[in-house]
């Protein structure tokens, strides 16, 4: 089997050792991750500028550092490397659940993969306190791989680990209706600045990505590409409207 892995936090980050390391026992790994963090980038491509690419050695692993998004070190990975079964895009040093999955470039690694016909799982992890203890996380992050990489039916998942995993969930996206908060501030010169954040307004739901973590469980999230709205999309209301 052969792995390409590739984050959003850039290729000198402790989260894609890890995962590179655990990734190294089931098959060929090769790593291609941006030269800096592309966090928030969502599934960015760039188009009006080359790509410059630098070999790197990470861990005995041959790598290869990008200036460009993780969807970017995705499509050159598997042009440079070929052949690539699976991307795995992690481990992200954060959560990306609920709505966070639009805006993430650790999921829009993975996305491409499954753009281009291959597999790809997106990890990422959080810690209550400083970084990710990824120690203590190794052998679940082993654990979690070794249960998904057989699923090869399963083209697109998103993978959340709890600091201590006490098991594995499979759950659907939690969709929640966020308040956008906007906070204000002054920079050292005084002038005014703004910070972007939000805070979901709905409590947590069974059986959701961030009922898992809450539960301290593992989230795996099966996704797909198509977002199309078959309900409303073979519902009377747009078929009336053509009428
Ligand atoms: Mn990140």
């Amino acid at each position: 089997m052969k792995l390409l892995i590739t984050n959003d936090d850039g290729i000198y980050s402790p989260g894609l050792h890890a995962l590179a390391e655990a990734a190294a026992e089931f098959g060929e790994a090769r790593i291609v991750a941006p030269d800096v963090e592309q966090s928030s980038m969502g599934h960015a491509v760039t188009h009006a500028r080359p790509l410059r690419v630098r070999t790197t050695r990470l861990n005995g692993l041959e790598g290869l550092r990008v200036n460009g998004t993780p969807a970017d070190c995705v499509a050159l990975g598997c042009h440079v490397y070929g052949d690539i079964d699976v991307v795995l895009s992690g481990v992200n040093l954060g959560p990306n659940i609920g709505n966070a999955m639009w805006h993430s470039g650790t999921l829009a690694g993975a996305k491409q993969a499954a753009l281009l016909g291959l597999r790809g799982i997106a990890l990422s992890t959080f810690s209550e306190t400083d970084e990710p203890d990824f120690v203590t996380l190794r052998p679940h992050i082993r654990e979690v791989l070794a249960e998904l990489l057989p699923l090869a039916h399963l083209c697109l998942l998103n993978v959340n680990l709890p600091p201590v995993p006490a098991g594995i969930a499979w759950t659907r996206q939690s969709v929640r209706h966020y308040d956008g908060v906007v906070l204000p501030g002054n920079d050292p010169m005084g002038r005014r600045h703004y910070w972007v954040s939000v805070r979901p307004i709905e409590e947590v739901e069974e059986g959701t990505d961030r009922w898992a973590l809450q539960h301290g469980l593992t989230s795996v999230t099966p996704l797909r590409l198509d977002l199309t709205d078959h309900g409303a999309l073979s519902a009377d209301v747009i078929h009336s409207a053509d009428r």
